[in-house]
């Protein structure tokens, strides 16, 4: 799920014929216009392909229920079509020709900066064309004639509505570039060292000049499950730097430059004593800086019955802001399990390097948003309009709200992400950008 779908959103004013011209697009007999007035479509997003190129395009005029004023209206539609999409399909009436509105939008969007195609609907035959020639005036270039009804003029529309769109990434774009960094983090004495030495005893650790990757002289090359990984600052963990003063405050500093230059941390932990403070501030810092995290239950050979009892119920307590972080058990000491390390290190890259394409990820809100709408509150009701995964690394989602969305209700659309998507190992960030 790694491929980057542009997205085009269709902006006009009601009534121009975006509807019918998306139907068009999309290839869909079936009715996205709706014929009742002020009816609130329940989809905005579709996936399109043309030429063999796949895109998203979005329905603006599907969005904003309650209508107020026009101008405001269009400019809401605008602002959110210059947030989300690579291109936008701007559609105008030919046969009534530019207005105000029209002009302020077209403003909009040269500010913006948007590759913009013009479309100048409703030209069903040969004479309405001169009247598309009129648009010349808006200053956006070449005014495409169409029929959103008849299909007349689309086939030239739609490819420069690819033209439009940024060309596509290369295939290996979420390709990570050289070895993976990974952070062992974690309090004194929890068993980060020892791990290492596993880790690296199996393979000899060689600093791999000929591969052209800089290696700073902190860290380590290891060779795990036949690939290459970056540990970061080991040298840290090696040298054990025991200043008398301050040792403590270095170390949680040494501690916060690995996690921000890792892409994922393993926090170490000691099974065999109980969960401390220092213990979940470092996983918390872990999600709080965006990297993927896999946490570690190291010393499981001095686990008994009792202890384990007893930390599941710390787990429990303790860790419930992350759910999502794969657990290993295992014995440094002695090499027992380590062996999943790379298998858990493996899952939670993926996750926090899941992409969900556009279309897929609101058919997935727009079931969520009708199985489970928000709250009403003092008569007013908030609505998810549209969403986009803005980046990966960690997964990164805006959503575009008739208003403010309540906290629990946005942990429950992380949470239905999760079940739905994966993100194992992985935060989320989820931001809404409610319409003012
Ligand atoms: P939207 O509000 O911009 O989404 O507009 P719709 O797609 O709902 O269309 C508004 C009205 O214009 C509908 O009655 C359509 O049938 C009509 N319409 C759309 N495209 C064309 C076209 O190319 N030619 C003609 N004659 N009518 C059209
Ligand atoms: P660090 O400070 O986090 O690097 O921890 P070390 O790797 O230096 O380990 C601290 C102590 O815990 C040492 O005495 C290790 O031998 C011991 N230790 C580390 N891993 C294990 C383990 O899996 N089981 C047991 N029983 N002891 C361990």
């Amino acid at each position: 799920m790694s491929d980057v779908v542009p997205v085009l959103a269709v902006i006009g004013r009601p009534n121009v014929g975006k509807s019918t011209l998306v139907n068009r697009i999309i290839g869909r007999r079936e009715a996205v216009v709706e014929d009742v007035p002020g009816v609130t479509r329940d989809r905005v997003s579709y996936d399109a392909v043309w030429n063999g190129r796949a895109f998203t395009v979005v329905d603006t005029g599907g969005w904003d229920p309650d209508a107020r004023g026009l101008a405001e209206r269009i400019a809401a539609q605008a602002e959110i079509a210059i947030q989300v999409a690579d291109a936008v399909l701007f559609v105008v009436d030919a046969t009534v020709g530019i207005t105000d509105v029209d002009e302020k939008v077209v403003r909009l969007l040269r500010a913006a900066k948007k590759p913009v195609v013009l479309a100048a609907n409703k030209v069903d035959d040969q004479r309405t064309e001169v009247e598309a020639a009129g648009l010349w005036n808006l200053g956006l270039g070449e005014p495409f004639p169409v029929s959103a009804l008849h299909g007349r003029g689309s086939g030239d529309m739609l490819d420069a509505v690819i033209d439009a769109l940024p060309d596509p990434p290369p295939e290996d774009f979420d390709a990570p570039q050289g070895p993976r960094r990974v952070a062992i983090v974690g309090k004194p004495n929890v068993g980060k060292s020892s791990l290492l030495n596993r880790l690296a005893g199996e393979e000899r650790v060689v600093v791999d000049d000929a591969s052209g990757t800089t290696v700073d002289p902190v860290d380590e090359i290891v060779q795990l499950g036949g690939r290459t990984w970056n540990f970061i600052d080991t040298a840290g963990i090696r040298r054990r730097v025991r200043d008398a003063s301050g040792h403590e405050y270095y170390a949680s500093l040494r501690t916060s430059s690995a996690i921000d230059r890792a892409e994922v941390a393993v926090v170490i932990i000691d099974a065999s004593m109980p969960l401390t403070e220092q213990d979940v501030r470092i996983v918390t810092s872990v999600a709080e800086a965006g990297r993927a995290l896999i946490i570690a239950f190291n010393k499981w050979d001095k686990v008994d019955e009792e202890r384990r009892y007893y930390l599941e119920r710390e787990i429990e307590r303790e860790l419930v802001q992350v759910p999502w972080a794969p657990r290993i058990n295992l014995t440094a000491l002695t090499g027992w399990h380590v062996d999943r390390l790379v298998r858990a290190l493996d899952s939670a890259l993926e996750g926090w390097e899941t992409r969900v394409p556009t279309g897929m990820l609101n058919a997935f809100l727009g079931r969520l948003v009708a199985e489970h709408p928000h709250p009403v509150r003092g008569g007013k009701q908030s609505k998810i309009m549209f969403g986009t995964q803005a980046s990966t690394a960690p997964p990164t989602f805006v959503l575009f709200t008739s208003g403010k969305l309540e906290a629990s209700y946005m942990r429950f659309i992380e949470r239905r992400l999760r079940e739905e998507f994966g993100f194992v190992g992985s935060p989320i960030h989820l931001q809404q950008r409610p319409r003012k």
